[in-house]
This record gives structure tokens, sequence and C-alpha cells, in this order.
């Protein structure tokens, strides 16, 4: 891997021109494995620059011309998966079966994804049959802040690089300094796959410093970012001295209905996904509310489940969980784990401290809350942990207004076998997306948020003119 302490500009990789060091943590073991640099103004800036120099050319390249990079960005990246994976591991502590399967894999899905939707898209269309002067054309909005959390490191750089690659536009990733060095390696495809010098630039940052010079450049035409709630908020306020396109994914508190006719299977499903990647998902259904007659099943269910779901290193094979990402995340969900107990929710597994026989390392237990009340902090705050909350309802209308019932409006999780019911449910939740009875959406659907978990769309068409501008012609001869 190249020197984790330079940053790529202008198609090289570079001395810092400020800040400072930082180490990596390796949080399996609380040791320092790496350090990086953080970059300060003058780094910023000479992204900014580079992309900006590069943005006259890669804005007129041709669709052929961008597909081709695509494919040769994921001939390299497929050759490099494994090294990906085993960083990403490494990094934020994602079992290494995880970090291949899910976590690593996401580059070339959304890559493949983008593809498929670049060759399809028109970028000069006409208005309307009986308006053949008017043409509308969608033109790439230029210079790109990107700003990506260290939760789904790939997941959420593929989805903001590749898709302004694809639109034409350049950009200055800063990726999490939590989880760094995979967007190294990344930087190091793109650069052997052939990306133009400028179109693409990386410089590692914290959000105090990189993060919010980005938000706030003049140069820079639009923000893309993935993270709390907390930093999107500050993000939108410093981006808004320039007015540029703030397009935000933020948290979630996402629940899962289990109505009394739900598939088991499909219950179980999703209580295991509050748990996959250690319940560091912004999509994680956390709060499980179930009709009272299944209640007393439900919650046994989620003891089996949370008993019997493993924790373990990130370098161990298998299907355990791993360790939260840092000591600050392990405080965290400890504090709201003892939250829910003093605010009398019934602990049913898990509970505070590490597992059984892991002594050191940000591990925390699998846990399940019953008889929980929508005003706890368990039920209110994004936890991003292992920890599940359920409470019982008793109407279907109860349940949709404790669903709604949050700041949050990401994802919801509906469990009935009756589809017209699952169909009026999916309808009323405010939530940017529903998942009924275990199916996930299909490549390419749009991920996004509501209310404060954000404005934007990822992923697919909608995905790709985040990063566009529309704009109008009249008197267009063809
Ligand atoms: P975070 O907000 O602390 O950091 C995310 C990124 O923002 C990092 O690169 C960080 O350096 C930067 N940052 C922080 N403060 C900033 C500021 N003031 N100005 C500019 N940049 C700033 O989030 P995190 O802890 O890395 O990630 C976890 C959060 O991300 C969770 O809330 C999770 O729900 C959310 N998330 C959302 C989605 C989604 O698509 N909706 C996907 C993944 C994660």
């Amino acid at each position: 891997m190249r020197s984790s302490h330079q940053f790529y500009i202008n198609g090289a990789w570079v001395d810092p021109l400020s800040g400072q060091k930082m180490e990596v943590i390796d949080p399996s073991t609380e040791e320092v494995f790496a350090s990086i640099w953080l970059g300060d103004q003058p780094d910023t800036d000479a992204a900014v620059d580079a992309a900006r120099g590069a943005f006259p050319d890669w804005r007129q390249s041709t669709k052929s011309r961008r597909l081709e990079l695509l494919k040769s960005i994921l001939g390299v990246y497929e050759r490099r998966i494994d090294e990906m994976a085993e960083t990403i591991s490494h990094e934020m502590g994602a079992p290494i079966d995880l970090a291949k399967a899910q976590q690593a894999w996401a580059g070339p899905f959304h890559i493949g994804n983008f593809a498929r939707v670049l060759e399809d898209f028109e970028f000069e269309r006409e208005f309307r049959p009986d308006t053949p002067n008017d043409r509308i054309l969608y033109e790439p909005i230029g210079v790109c802040g990107l700003i990506t959390p260290w939760n789904w490191p790939m997941n959420q750089i593929a989805l903001k690089v590749i898709a302004a690659l694809s639109a034409g536009c350049t950009m200055v990733l800063k990726p999490s300094e939590q989880a760094p060095l995979s967007a190294i390696v990344f930087a190091d495809i793109l650069h052997e796959a052939g990306v133009p010098a400028g179109v693409f630039n990386l410089v590692n940052g914290d959000g105090a410093g990189v993060g919010s010079q980005l938000s706030a450049h003049a140069d820079v035409d639009m923000i893309s970012f993935t993270g709390s709630s907390r930093a999107g908020r500050a993000i939108t306020i410093a981006a808004a001295g320039t007015l540029k396109r703030v397009s935000l994914e933020l948290g979630g508190k996402g629940a899962n209905i289990v109505f009394a006719d739900a598939d088991p299977n499909s219950v179980g499903k999703e209580i295991a996904l509050c748990f996959n990647n250690s319940g560091q998902s912004c999509n994680a259904p956390t709060r499980m509310l179930v009709e009272r007659s299944r209640y007393d099943d439900a919650v046994e269910h989620a003891r089996v489940v949370a008993d019997s779901t493993e924790v373990d290193v990130a370098s161990a094979p298998g299907p355990h969980i791993g360790p939260l990402v840092s000591r600050a995340q392990f405080e965290k969900v400890q504090a709201l784990i003892s939250a829910g107990m003093s605010e009398g929710a019934r602990l049913v597994a898990g509970g505070p401290g590490r597992p059984e026989g892991l002594n050191r390392g940000f591990f925390a237990r699998p846990t399940v809350f019953a008889d929980c009340t929508n005003d706890m902090r368990i039920m209110r705050e994004e936890i991003f942990g292992p920890v599940l909350s359920i409470m019982p309802f008793d109407t279907e209308d109860e349940a949709i207004a404790i669903a709604n019932d949050t700041d949050y409006g990401l994802t919801n999780y509906v469990q009935t076998t009756d589809a017209a019911r699952a169909r009026r449910v999916a309808r009323t939740l405010r939530s940017g997306m529903v998942d009924i009875n275990g199916q996930r959406r299909s490549p390419g659907a749009p991920f996004g948020g509501m209310k404060q978990s954000g404005n934007g769309r990822e992923g697919g068409r909608w995905g790709l003119e985040e990063f566009l501008e529309v704009r109008a012609i009249g008197g267009w001869v063809s």
C-alpha cells in the first residue's frame, strides 16, 4: 500500500502541506497498527484546485469514455478485493468473512450498477414531443466534496465516487479518519485504472479540519455527506455561506413492525440484521414493535438470536460479529445500555461490559431490551451497537404512530402475511425505505431517508442525478 501519510492529488501521491499525524487503532486489540496524516486548509485547497482544474475536460468526457473507465476500475478492484477486505476488517473491525462478503463486495456491486444506469442515461433529452425547440440537458454539477463514515467505508465511498465520475464531476474525497486505509487502497485502484489526473483526489482529515473546509469552500459546488445527523447539521451550516448543494445520508432508528401473523423466518432475519456489523448500520432495525398476542414469543425469539450471536476478533473466520469501531463508540453503547436499565426497560439478553472471554478490544454484548416505551433513550437515540429495543402494540394505527414518532426516517420493516396490510403500512410509514417480510430492495433502488435521516438518494438513476444539474434550453434546432 502507498504511504498512509500522503494524499492523492492531481494524479500523484504527495506529501502533506500541513496538519498532523493520527494513529489508527485496531478495534479488536486496542493497539495502534497504522498512522495517517490529517491534512489542513493548504491540503484541502490543493485538492480542490486540482479538481477544479480537471473539471472542464472531464465534464466534456463522453459516456463511452466514462463507461470504459468504470470497467477498468472494476477490473482492478476485483483483482485487489482481498486486500480491500483485509484493510477494512483491520481498520474498523468487521469480521473478515463479513468484510469480504459484504463490505469489500459493495465496491464492485455499485460499480456494476452505476455502469448499467450510465449506459441507459440520456444526458440530453427532448422536453415534450410538441416542443421540438426545447432541450433538457443533464450536466455535472462541478467539483464535489465527498465526506464518508467508517461503518460501511467502501459502500459509502463507491456510492459517491462512482456516481460522481459517471456524472462527469470531479471530486475530493475525505474518508472517515476512523477508517482511512481502505480509501487509500481505493485511491490506488483508481490510479491504476487510469482515472485522469485531478478528477479524483483524496485528502485525509477530520471533521473539524478538512471536512469543514470542504463544506465551506467557495470552489466546491456540492457536498455529498454520509454520517451522523450531528455532522450533517454542521455541514449544512458551513455550506450555507456558498449556497452549495448538500446531499445528506444520515442516521436512523428503524422500526421493525411485527404483526401476529408474521412469518417467524423473516422476523428472525430482521432481528439478526439489527446485530449485523455489530449494529453499526444506519438502516438497522433497532426498534422492534410487536403485536401484543405475539409479544412474548417475539421477545423470546430475540433473546435466542442475541444469545446465539457470537462475538470475536475481526481476523477470526466465521459468522460472528466483531468489535465496535472505537473506544468512543464502545463507551457510547455502554452508556446507552446503562440508560436502558435505569429507565426501566427489561434486560432480556446481553447487558453492560464485554462478552465473556474478551478482555480487551471494543467488544459489546448482543443486547435485547423488552418492555420499552417510546420515550426511553434506547428507543429514541441511534445507539450504533448490537442493541435491540422491543415494545408491544395493540393496533395497526398505534404501531404506525410509534414507528413514525422519531426524528429519523431511513428504513422501516414490516412483518405480516396479510399483503393488503403490508402495503397499507408501507405507504403510511415516514421513511425513505421499507422492507416487507425480509425482502430487500433490488440493486439500483434509491437509498436515502426522510426527516433527520437526510435528504439525499444514493444508488441507481437517483444516485447519478444527485450529481447533475438540470438545464433547460430554448431555441434548440436539431
Ligand atoms: P460522523 O458524522 O461522526 O462522521 C462522518 C464523516 O463526517 C467523517 O468523515 C467525519 O470526519 C466527518 N465529519 C464529522 N464532523 C464533521 C463536520 N463538522 N464537518 C464536516 N465533516 C465532518 O459519523 P460516523 O460516526 O463516521 O458514522 C456513523 C453515522 O453515519 C451514523 O449516524 C450512521 O447512521 C450514519 N450513516 C448513514 C448512512 C446513510 O446512508 N444514511 C450510511 C452509513 C452511515
